[in-house]
């Protein structure tokens, strides 16, 4: 894999995205705002799922005085994400908010999104421009025809000149597509244009199910590629799902510790309930942030071979399986058992 994009870091409540630091999961609540007790449940929940940043929507005077009260509550680094109004925008950085996400385009005027810039630089927090295909300018739509990756492009670079225009560089860039092909395309031209930071995400990607794919997709492309910062896996439901997503793409790609399970695909010499057991290791390894490979195989004729480069596993036989460390059978025992005796294993070897 290629190594990383060097970017330059912006700190959000002293947490790095870009240089040379460790990708970034992020996500936002979807609780309404001003349901503060909600809110910070939901923060809390997705801290405990792996969530370094959360954003949460600030849609009226009365949201952004529940951000501030939120703000007072919680030490999670917060963005506040802002559409439409300076004012709000404004009020969300002097309630406390570690960044905002705005799209210059949507606040309005030169003189509103100056009044933005310089209230984050008295701040010292930074700005995120979020591009997204749904709410490109209609004089670039007019002139590529359609959001290709140029015009996102072109409107991104846009507003970089502007902040920078008004002696602002803490920034990080976002340009979100539906179409994954044109997010991948949009940011890795975007690389090549600025060594900003990059938040990656694939917007309204879907459901749980195809959500994943389409972000694993289009997220895995450009992690692969060295491109993003951090990132965001926007799934419709409950926020904490998109934690677990995200965490998946970067173990894969090496880019964040870490257990992982995998399992055999199952055939007709299957013993045990492989997926049942897969899901409850998952849950038992869910805390341990120690890199390790654990497998659950369906029979112990095959398994314990096909899963050699596996740390520790488990093969299923009649009622009893087999616990085996990397490739080698180390102990039997009886079907209800085996998780227990693989747990032991997992300890030991971290
Ligand atoms: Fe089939 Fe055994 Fe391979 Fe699983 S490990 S797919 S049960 S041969």
């Amino acid at each position: 894999m290629n190594t990383r994009r060097k970017t330059r870091p912006v700190f959000v409540r002293g947490v790095p995205i870009g240089g040379e630091n460790p990708v970034i999961i992020q996500s936002m609540t979807n609780t309404s705002t001003e349901d503060v007790q909600g809110t910070l449940e939901q923060i809390e929940n997705l801290r405990t799922a792996g969530c370094s940043i959360v954003r949460i929507s600030v849609p009226s005077p009365k949201a952004a005085r529940a951000f501030g009260e939120i703000r007072t509550r919680t030490d999670m680094p917060l963005v506040a994400d802002i559409h439409f109004s300076h004012s709000l925008a404004i009020a969300a950085i002097e309630a406390g908010a570690d960044k905002i996400r705005i799209n210059p385009g949507n606040i309005g005027s030169e003189e509103k999104v100056k009044a933005v810039v310089d209230a984050a630089k008295r701040a010292g927090v930074p700005i995120r421009i979020g591009v997204n295909s749904g709410s490109l300018q209609k004089e670039l739509l007019a002139k590529y025809g359609h959001p290709c990756a140029e015009a996102l492009v072109e409107s991104a670079i846009g507003y970089v000149d502007q902040l920078e225009s008004y002696g602002f560089d803490s920034i990080v860039l976002s340009i979100k597509a539906s179409s994954v092909p044109v997010t991948i395309d949009a940011c890795r031209l975007l690389a090549e244009k600025t060594d900003y930071p990059q938040h990656i995400g694939i917007t309204e990607s879907g459901t749980a199910r195809s959500g994943s794919i389409r972000s694993a997709v289009g997220l895995g492309t450009l992690l692969a590629d060295g491109i993003g910062d951090t990132i965001r896996v926007s799934l419709a439901g409950d926020p904490v799902d998109e934690i677990y997503v995200a965490k998946e793409i970067l173990k894969s790609l090496g880019l964040a510790q870490g257990p992982t399970v995998i399992a055999c695909p199952t055939c007709g010499r299957t013993n045990i309930d492989v997926a049942g057991l897969a899901r409850e290791v998952e849950e038992r390894v869910s805390s341990i942030q120690k890199t390790i490979t654990i497998a659950v195989m369906g029979c112990v004729v095959n398994g314990p071979g096909e899963a050699r480069e596996a740390d520790v596993g488990i093969a299923g036989g009649m009622g009893r399986g087999q616990i085996f460390v990397k490739g080698k059978p180390v102990a039997t025992v009886p079907e209800d058992r085996l998780i227990d005796a693989l747990m032991e294993q997992v300890q030991k070897l971290i």
